[in-house]
Order: structure tokens, then sequence, then C-alpha cells
């Protein structure tokens, strides 16, 4: 018998008739012979709710209280999931991610799967049960309750099909696949039938929230199969898989964007040894990460140094910057927080050249100023102004061919 790993996201819960929805595919699932393990979200909007309520109370909320109040929100879909799949005479039983004993680290809201305890997951199928498992919850050793960082139900379904040894890990959504880019931006975006796990990975890096990063990081290092299919239309979605055959000849896969980003930049910084790490230094040890990274030649022994942040630490990075910029003796601290990061993803860049001239030529013929550029072997990112993002993607988009044939 196979046995699959469903896991529905917020909007395939987000209200009774959804939830009874899901509960008839599952049903299906089980009348064709499958046994499957389910991982919902919370139904959409309730985390950002959480999150407000939290915010309302204290600046910056507790972290350990923050993750008592956020899985919640997935306790409660369990509970009405697993009750519209009793209701169809479907037996089915709901686990917190404590109750299953999904053992994390104590990072608090980014938490790190450590362990699975499957013991009673396997009894319950065995007795012809569907389990329904919170997503986006662990425990530490400690039993403290833990969340994985926002999208984090998609690592917990991997996790699960991992341990389980399930023979697909089927992610539903309110898209029908992986698209070349986010649909909601350039409707003339393409379905992907395959895509491989490094690019994959490269996209969600890059912004495509369509998978939480370290759900596909998993995916790929135990090797399971993960598909990103529809829970409204049937089809069969997009696999993503290691084979490069059958993804199509194309040099470049899909476009991912970024819009949280905010860039700082030092002035007549002093150009001697040490000055990169004294910069970065105080930034790491806040916890902020930093993402680009650009030091322009000296002249007149200074320089200037551009590097950028998520949105949301871009305050706090700017507070310490000027600090440190006092310290050195640098000229000046300026920043821009109204940034965004547009990158092409493929991994036929690796045997092409000309895709970056290729990207800016069709970038100036629209009049998109680039401010900064990163590149890697399978993918090239530029930083431009927040309000050329749409008019940035579908460029690029139409340069590279990747539109639907009509
Ligand atoms: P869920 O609530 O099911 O987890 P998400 O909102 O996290 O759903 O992810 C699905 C959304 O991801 C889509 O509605 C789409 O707007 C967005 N998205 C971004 N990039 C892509 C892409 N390349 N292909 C498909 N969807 C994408
Ligand atoms: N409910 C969580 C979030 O909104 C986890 C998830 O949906 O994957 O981020
Ligand atoms: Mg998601």
């Amino acid at each position: 018998m196979a046995l699959y790993v469903h896991k529905y996201g917020g909007t395939s819960v987000g209200d009774i008739s959804r939830i009874k929805n899901v509960a008839e595919r599952i049903h299906k699932a089980r009348q064709r012979g499958d046994d499957v393990v389910v991982v919902v979200s919370a139904m959409s909007g309730e985390t950002n709710k959480l999150v407000a309520l939290a915010q309302a109370v204290q600046e910056r909320p507790n972290p350990r209280e923050m993750d008592v109040l956020l899985s919640t929100g997935e306790q409660v879909t369990i509970a009405l999931l697993a009750m519209a799949l009793q209701e169809r005479g479907c037996p089915a039983v709901s686990y917190t991610g404590w109750q299953v004993r999904i053992l994390s680290d104590a990072s608090h809201t980014k938490a790190r799967i450590e362990d699975i305890d499957t013991d009673e997951i396997i009894a319950d199928l065995a007795c012809g049960k569907v389990v329904v498992v919170a997503g986006f919850q662990g425990v530490t050793e400690d039993g403290d309750i833990t969340t994985l960082g926002r999208g984090g139900s998609d690592t917990t379904a991997v996790a699960l099909a991992a341990v389980l040894k399930a023979d697909e890990c089927l992610i539903y959504t309110d898209v029908d696949g992986v698209y070349t880019t986010d649909p909601r931006v350039e409707p003339r975006a393409r379905k992907l039938d395959r895509i491989t796990f490094e690019e994959m990975l490269e996209m969600a890096s890059l912004g495509s929230k369509v998978l939480q990063i370290r759900s596909v990081e998993f995916a790929g290092k135990y090797n399971v199969p993960l598909r990103v299919v529809s829970s409204f239309v049937e089809g069969s979605g997009t696999l993503i898989s290691y084979e490069e055959v059958g993804v199509e000849k194309a040099l470049i896969s899909g476009i991912a964007f970024n819009r949280d980003e905010a860039k700082l930049t030092v002035q007549g910084v002093p150009d001697r040894p040490g000055i990169a790490s004294k910069i970065l230094g105080p930034i790491a040890d806040a916890n902020i990460e930093i993402d680009m990274i650009v030091q322009n030649v000296a002249e007149d022994q200074t320089t200037d140094f551009t590097f950028t942040v998520n949105r949301g630490d871009y305050k706090k990075a700017m507070e310490i910057l000027e600090n440190t910029t006092k310290e050195l003796g640098a000229k000046h601290v300026k920043g821009d927080d109204k940034i965004v990061k547009v990158s092409i993803v493929g991994v036929g860049m690796r045997s092409h050249a000309g895709i970056a001239s290729k990207m800016f030529d069709a970038l100036a013929r629209e009049g998109v100023n680039i401010r900064m550029i990163s590149t890697s072997e399978i993918k090239i990112s530029v930083v431009v102004d927040e309000k050329y993002l749409e008019l940035a993607v579908r460029t690029l988009h139409e340069a590279f061919g990747l539109e639907q044939s009509e």
C-alpha cells in the first residue's frame, strides 16, 4: 500500500467548506487504498492575526510565549479536519506537534526539526486511521512549544514524509504548481511540470514563497519526492526532483523576487584591512542576516561599503551602523528601504554565456536602473527600486521567453 503525506496550506483550509473539501479529497485517497498522513496550516490570515495580537501587547514579543500563541492556529484546523473526516465515515485522529513529538531545537519562532517519533503514527495508520498533524510546530527536549518559521508547515510535511519513507509528499496549495514566476505578478507565467531541487531551492531562497526554503533543503537531503498541486483543481502539478531530464531545455527556469529588502551604505570608509569585519561584525552579532555585499574600489584611501538586509531589520541595522561608523571615522551612512531584489534562476546558465548581458539589456531598454548585482552559478540577482518590481519581472519573463504558448 502506498503512503502519502498531504499538506494543505492556509487558503486550502480557509473556511469550513474548504475544510470539508479537503476531507473529501483525503477520503477519496483512502478509498483508492492509500494511507494518508495530513499536515495542515492555520486557516488563512490566522497566523498574521496572532502576530498582531502579540505585538499589541509587547513590542518585541517574548519568543517562548510567541510560540505558545502561534501554535494555536494549527491546533484549530487539525481538530476541525479530523471531525470533517469522521463525519464522512473516515476514521481520523489529530495530533499537535508536541503530541507526536516533533522534537526541535530551542530557537523559538525559527526552530529546526531534530527528530520525529513515528511509533504512534504508524500504529494509527495500521488501524486504518488518517493521521492529521499540526504543521509549523515542534517541542523542545524540555517540553517548550516551538514554531518553525513562517511557511513552516511545508517543512513539517516533508520531514514527516522523510521519516515515514512516504511514497510522495504532496503540497496542496492555491496554485496548481510551481510557475516560471509568481502568477500574481505575471499572469502569463507558465506552470512547470518539473523543476530540480537545486533550482527550487534557489527560487525559494530568492523569495518564491510557494515552498519554505527548509522544506526544499530537507526534501533534497533525504530525497523525498515532492509535488506541488492545487487543492481546488485536479492536475499533476509540479514535481521537484533530481533529474534534469524532462526539464525543458530552457536557459532560465524562473524568476524570483523579494520585496522584503533594504540596503545600507557607509561612505568614506578608510580603506584598510579588517574594515569589512568591523562594519558587519556588530550587525551579525545582533542576529541580523546580511545578504548582498558590495565594496567599491578605493579612491583617496577611502571606499564605500554597501550591504542589504531584511526590511524588518532595517531600523535596527541603521542604529548599529551609525555607532560603528563613528568609531571607524567614516564620513556618512545612508540607507534605502524601498528596494527589491529580482533574480533569474536556471541550471541552463552553467553552460551558456551572455545571460547576464541579456538580462541587463532587457532592463535597460525599460529604463530600470540596477543598483546592485550578485551572481552565482545558477542565478543572477539585481537590486532595483521597489516601483520597478512588476516591470522588471515581466520584462525578464518576456526576454527569456518564459510565457505560456497561446
Ligand atoms: P499556502 O498557504 O498553501 O502555504 P502560499 O501562499 O505559502 O500557500 O504559497 C502559494 C503562493 O505562492 C501562490 O498563491 C503564489 O502567489 C506564490 N508564488 C510565488 N512564487 C511562485 C511561483 N514561482 N509559482 C507558484 N506560486 C508562486
Ligand atoms: N501558519 C503558518 C504561517 O502562516 C505556517 C504555514 O502556513 O506554513 O506561516
Ligand atoms: Mg506556504
